[in-house]
């Protein structure tokens, strides 16, 4: 029987791993943290009961992720709960960007942009499932859905800010760019529209969904799964060097790709080692939990009912504020985005007590403290919120890699999704996850089709460790 190590158990290492066993593999994963999750922990840090995401919150593309699917993760626990609204985007007027799961109920509320929405996502919307089959994977390949791919990728290429403009109102401008900004880049380079046009597909097709019970139901129904076929996983072992690797016939790594060459050393063929040791990383997130009695007490009052809420301001405002972080300075009114997840999953909260969970953006490896930004930010949009905090938790742009090395610098995106970057991964090739050593696979979001807790990584890296080993006569 074949063997395999996977190191890391974040949510792409754990779908390699249910990859590699469904096939009959012996997988046993490696984890350093004293738990499983990577990106997809939760626990319960400021009162007990009070249940905070450390990282992911919502998930649009785990929900519609073709390998995820397929699982049948819900006999493992995972259930998705939907808030009553996906996304508001406030601003100082009190007027607001709201964004349901129906493109048509968006569109309803975008006034004299509503036809516009409407023509932009209608569309790709209604081919979401096929879409996923080549947006999920390498882009670079012969698409299985060529004409639906062309359709969508058109306007892709465009800056997320150029894209913005295609609106007319401030509040669609500002809906719009305020997804865009999750690529964390300068929203008047090319390409930056292609990460919010993504999320908001999935989203009008799937709804930004978050995990009952915390995100750490995602990691913890596939770490199940893996035991029900006979995987194993050890937590608690930082795999350093090559040496601590078992002689399984494939590896995977669910690690950034300067871990990889630092634990493979000389083993990596040099033009592979020198492009991760070259991998670019992005800004930071800067993250706060908080503990607030009775809620965020917004001003607008789609807020009350949205599962995420972005502050801003403008589409301007926030263009401004990606384009200081990116350049290192950190902005007096940074892009806060908040997660209140326990209006779809209410068994997180404690009585009147509710977790909001938010994060700044910041340049990579801020060195300074953004809590008092992030709550001057929320008290723009909910004045009074600094009077209900009843507790907070912290996690800087060094707190967040002490818990993950994977997002060094607090790049929660392990890699900057430069133009390069997003369309090939770590190196230009056209297999990004293969590491030039027979039988050993890079699996994490530094691959395509990216970040986010949706296991396509691990899943499309176990893909081509199975071919190898049936080529290779072990499979
Ligand atoms: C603040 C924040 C907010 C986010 N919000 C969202 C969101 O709302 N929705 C969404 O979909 N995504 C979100 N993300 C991104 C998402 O969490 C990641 O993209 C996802 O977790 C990546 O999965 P992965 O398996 O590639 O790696 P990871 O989740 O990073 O897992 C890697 C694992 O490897 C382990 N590891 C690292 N080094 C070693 C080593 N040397 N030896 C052994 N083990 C090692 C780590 O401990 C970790 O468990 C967010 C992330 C952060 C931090």
């Amino acid at each position: 029987m074949s063997t395999a190590t996977v190191v890391g158990a974040g949510p792409n290492g754990l779908a390699a791993a249910v990859a590699l066993a469904t096939e009959g593999v012996t997988v046993t994963v490696l984890e350093a943290a004293d738990e499983i999750g990577g990106g997809t922990r939760s626990s319960e840090a400021i009162v007990p009961g009070l249940l905070h995401d450390h990282c992911s919150a919502i998930h649009p593309m785990a929900v519609g992720s073709p390998f995820l699917n397929g699982l049948g993760l819900d006999r493992y626990g995972l259930t998705w709960r939907l808030p009553e609204i996906d996304c508001v985007h406030p601003l100082d007027d009190g007027s607001a960007g709201v964004l349901h799961r129906s493109v048509e109920r968006t569109a309803a509320g975008l006034g004299r942009d509503g036809a516009r929405w409407r023509w932009a996502f209608e569309g790709p919307v209604a081919r979401y499932d096929a879409l996923a089959e080549d947006i999920m994977r390498p882009l670079l390949r012969v698409p299985r859905h060529p004409i639906t791919l062309a359709r969508f990728g058109a306007p892709t290429v465009l800056p997320g800010s150029a894209f913005a403009r295609y609106f007319r109102t401030p509040q669609a401008r500002a809906l719009f760019t305020g997804v865009a900004a999750h690529a964390f880049r300068p929203l008047h380079y090319p390409l930056t529209s292609a990460i919010g046009l993504g999320i908001l597909t999935a989203g009008h097709r799937y709804g930004w969904a978050v995990a009952e019970g915390g995100s750490r139901a995602i990691t913890g129904a596939l770490a199940a799964l893996l035991a029900d076929l006979g995987g194993k996983i050890e937590t608690g072992v930082r795999v350093e060097s090559a040496a601590q690797l078992a002689d399984s016939d494939v590896t995977l790594f669910d690690l950034d790709p300067a871990s990889v060459a630092r634990i493979l050393g000389d083993r990596l063929p040099t033009r592979i080692a020198k492009a991760f040791r070259r991998f670019r990383r992005g800004p930071g997130a800067f993250k706060v939990d908080f503990a607030v009695e009775g809620g965020v007490p917004w001003t607008n009052p789609d807020a009350h009912r949205a599962g995420t809420v972005h502050l801003a301001g403008t589409h301007a405002e926030l263009a401004a504020t990606e384009r200081d972080i990116h350049a290192g300075r950190m902005p007096e009114r940074p892009f806060v985005l908040v997660g209140q997840q326990y209006l779809a999953d209410p068994s997180r909260s404690v009585g009147d007590v509710h977790p909001v969970w938010s994060y700044a953006h910041v340049p990579h490896g801020y060195p300074g403290d953004a809590t008092a930004a992030i709550i001057a930010q929320i008290e723009r949009f909910a004045p009074g919120f600094r009077d209900r905090i009843i507790g907070l938790e912290v996690r800087s742009t060094t707190e967040i890699p002490a818990r993950n090395a994977n997002f060094a610098g607090g790049d929660i995106m392990t890699g900057a999704k430069d133009l390069r970057q997003l369309l090939f991964g770590p190196r230009i090739t056209l297999s990004p996850y293969t590491l030039g050593l027979p039988g050993m696979y890079l699996c994490s979001a530094a691959t395509p089709p990216g970040p986010g807790a949706h296991g396509m990584c691990g899943a499309n890296a176990a893909t081509l460790a199975l071919e190898y080993l049936a080529r290779s006569g072990r499979g």
